[in-house]
């Protein structure tokens, strides 16, 4: 959708792909629309400072220079007289930094590309756009400097790691790796936070919670994406030893709704309920304008939940004697977020 969107932006003819997607939302489309005019407004600012920007969609970069095997795809790539700037757009809620490896792989592959063409770029631009964390995050650095790191570091590295000697490394990284199920390494520093399982939470030093709220979340996930994988490979034939398929709970359902209602409507009885629209899907049937025209003095927007994040989260801490957690707070959270 963002490549579409931001074809029709460039005006570049290109096939709208949105009828047929199976998993489109409205913030979906609304995170899209917000990523094309960031780029609209990057493209903006270049033009304010005198340059004249160019702007590649989905570029296909060659890695292989850097990396054995390996390309990449960059969401967008903007090339002005004297820069370079690789735009990424994430719609996880996982945050990722602008100095994250991937994009410092594709700025190289994007330098490869252009840098022979347009000889005066000398500077890299790398942005991480996440608009559902409402995060812009931006990184830059010369090109001598990127093309320095990798051949001291990156070639080096990849060398090893594609004749398969190098050391296995645990990180951030271990998220987009594809081993990542059955990497034993990983196994065993997700299972290091079971050294406090026999111990009761009162009894943890903050020292030692402060650890487990800071891998839980990983370990969470690495667990429920070691059972999507048994499953996986149960449902193609593989036997794990004490383990079986079996069938899940089933529920019951009707096979014709309409056929359901003419029956129950025969028999005298409203089969149907009513029930007012959600916030949301008002909002969308009224378009903005009218819904804040209408109802913004009947909207309310409660206190958020508290919650733990690293320090490193961009929102502002909680003053906590302002925190009022009453059930009304949450019943209200509960109506809009319905
Ligand atoms: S999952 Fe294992 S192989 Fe993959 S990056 Fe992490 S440590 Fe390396």
């Amino acid at each position: 959708m963002c490549e579409f969107l931001l074809h029709r932006l460039l005006e570049v003819p290109d096939v709208d792909p949105r009828p047929g997607m199976k998993y489109y939302t409205q913030e979906m489309e609304e995170a899209a629309q917000g990523y094309v005019q960031f780029i609209h407004e990057r493209l903006e600012r270049w033009k304010a400072a005198g340059q004249s920007p160019e702007v590649f969609v989905e570029q296909r970069v060659d890695l292989r220079m850097f990396i054995p095997e390996s390309m990449g795809t960059s969401d967008c790539v903007i090339i002005t007289d004297h820069d370079i700037e690789i735009i990424d757009f994430k719609y996880g809620m996982h945050r990722v930094p602008a100095s994250s490896l991937q994009l410092r792989i594709y700025a190289l592959g994007a330098c490869e590309l252009f840098g022979r063409l347009y000889e005066d770029i000398g500077r890299v631009h790398m942005v991480i756009y996440q608009p559902r964390l409402g995060s812009v995050d931006e990184a830059e650095m010369d090109m001598d400097e990127l093309y320095h790191w990798a051949d001291e570091e990156l070639k080096p590295r990849a060398e090893l790691a594609f004749a398969g000697q190098g050391d296995y490394s645990v990180g951030e990284w271990c998220r987009n790796c594809r081993a990542r199920r059955t990497c034993r390494e990983l196994a065993a520093h997700q299972l290091e936070i079971a050294r406090y399982e026999f111990t009761e939470p009162p009894l943890l030093s903050d020292e030692e919670i402060a650890d487990v709220l800071s891998r839980v979340d990983d370990l969470v996930s690495w667990a429920t994406g070691v059972k999507e994988y048994a499953l996986q490979a149960a449902l193609d034939g593989r036997r794990f030893e004490g383990w079986k398929l079996v069938e899940g709970k089933s529920v019951r359902k009707f096979t014709d709704d309409a056929c359901v209602a003419a029956r129950v409507e025969a028999a005298g009885i409203d089969p149907y309920e009513r029930k007012m629209l959600g916030l949301t899907a008002l909002e969308k049937k009224l378009g903005k304008k009218d819904f804040q025209n209408l109802l913004a003095d009947l909207v309310v927007r409660s206190q958020g939940k508290p919650t733990l994040v690293p320090v490193s989260d961009k929102r502002v801490e909680m003053n906590l004697a302002s925190v009022e957690f009453t059930a009304e707070n949450d019943m209200k959270e509960v109506n809009e977020n319905e």
